[in-house]
């Protein structure tokens, strides 16, 4: 993606580097038999949900090509193109409905194999994972390199029974599930810590909140008092909602610092109106015995998050997601990071997917970012290559496996 002979020599430096990937989505069927390119595009950031196309996209290579018009110059879409060309060899050919054919066949016959996707995972040097698993939060992986993130906002919807988060959750149902009747505000906090405790001791490493799809990220002091008298009321108030919510995302913060977890927050793209990182300035305060691992270092808002990385002693930030939004501002981001960072060893990266193919693009892209920052310092004399590739094995996995307790 970028040129010049010390970005090479780095480059390939960091493909013999592990990666401790610290956001993947991957659920149930990530390595199904039944999945397909089509399914593949559908479900990433090319797809419908995330990117304006002209067209369906249906399980015929004719469709492809007129699906990817309106978006090829977009980031996602290079990323993911690159990934599929060199995982089934498809070199430069021109992408037409022949090559479409070949790589669909390509694609389903890898998948006959349960280990394919693991293997594209270590082909793209990834080695650890933390999996926040959708569309089940919770869901209990059995590969042991996979480390669970638990998504768990859906809590703050106990002001009513019914009430849903943005995934369709609800936290009562979850809760009989797992044995637990809730009458009363006690029981839901007994259930609230339940919850942590029981993925705690099923090896979960972090806590996730993915809020700023559904309501302001901020958060402001509630007693126990108040949430109480709105737990289970059915209110319809939004205000009283996110009281409740606020109450409960405070008690989650603390729940992470009493069982050893990090709390991984969702910030910037998403509800644009509400979820500035500076919102969370709080929470964060509130909570100094809590690390916060700030997503997407709050991207368009990264200079914000570089800010608070400088004075913010319990907050690491991931660029999970960031250079595949946008490579320009992961260089950027990767190249003033460790200029300002109150400590440079706070640094994370994810690959935020649903496929292995996915993260395989999204990890070569990292790469390139990565390599570019620290090859330009290289070359401006910032830093001797050792110092550069000590700076990127930092970001790769050394702090990932600090601030996660995950050991190569
Ligand atoms: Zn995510």
């Amino acid at each position: 993606m970028f040129a010049g002979s010390e970005f090479k020599s780095v480059r390939k430096a960091l493909d013999e580097i592990p990666i401790i990937d610290t956001h993947e989505h991957y659920g149930k069927t990530w390595n199904s038999p039944e999945t397909t390119l089509y399914g593949i595009f559908r479900q990433s950031y090319v797809g419908a949900e995330w990117l304006a196309h002209d067209s369906e996209l249906e399980d015929d290579p004719a469709s492809l090509i007129p699906w990817l018009e309106p978006v090829r110059d977009n980031s996602y879409t290079f990323s993911l193109l690159r990934a599929v060309r060199q995982l089934y060899n498809a070199g430069e050919a021109e992408l037409d409905h022949a090559l479409v054919r070949e790589l669909a066949d390509k694609v389903h016959a890898a998948y006959q194999d349960e280990g394919w996707a693991l293997s594209v995972l270590r082909k793209a040097g990834i080695e650890h994972t933390i999996v926040d698993p959708l569309p089940v939060p919770g869901y209990p992986h059995d590969e042991p390199s996979f480390h669970l993130a638990l998504r768990s906002h859906m809590l703050v919807h106990g002001y009513d029974r019914a009430a849903r988060d943005h995934g369709g959750d609800n936290p009562f149902e979850f809760a009989a599930k797992l044995g637990h009747q809730i009458s009363s505000f006690d029981d839901y906090l007994d259930y609230v810590d339940f919850w942590v405790r029981h993925h705690k001791e099923k090896g979960a490493v972090a806590i996730k909140s993915a809020l700023a799809y559904e309501r302001d990220i901020d958060v402001k002091p509630v007693t126990r008092k108040e949430a109480e008298r709105i737990f289970d009321t059915g209110t319809k108030d939004p205000e009283e909602q996110k009281k409740f919510g606020d109450f409960i995302l405070d008690l989650l913060a603390k729940k992470a610092a009493e069982y050893d977890l990090v709390f991984q927050v969702h910030a910037g793209l998403a509800l644009q109106a509400t979820s500035h990182p500076c919102r969370l300035m709080w929470l964060l305060d509130n909570n100094p015995d809590t690390i916060f691992d700030l997503f997407h270092a709050g991207y368009p808002w990264t200079q914000d998050v570089l800010a608070m990385a400088a004075e913010r002693p319990n907050l690491i930030v991931d660029t999970c997601w960031l250079p595949i939004i946008s490579p320009t501002a992961a260089v950027r981001f990767y190249h003033e990071y460790p200029e300002v960072a109150r400590r440079a060893d706070t640094l994370l990266w994810g690959g935020d997917n649903w496929y292995a193919e996915e993260s395989y693009g999204a990890a070569q892209t990292f790469k390139d970012c990565l390599a570019k920052a620290v090859s330009e310092k290289v070359e401006g004399g910032r830093w001797t290559r050792k110092e550069g590739l000590r700076f990127a094995e930092g970001v790769m996995w050394r702090a990932a496996g600090r601030w996660f307790g995950i050991s190569l």
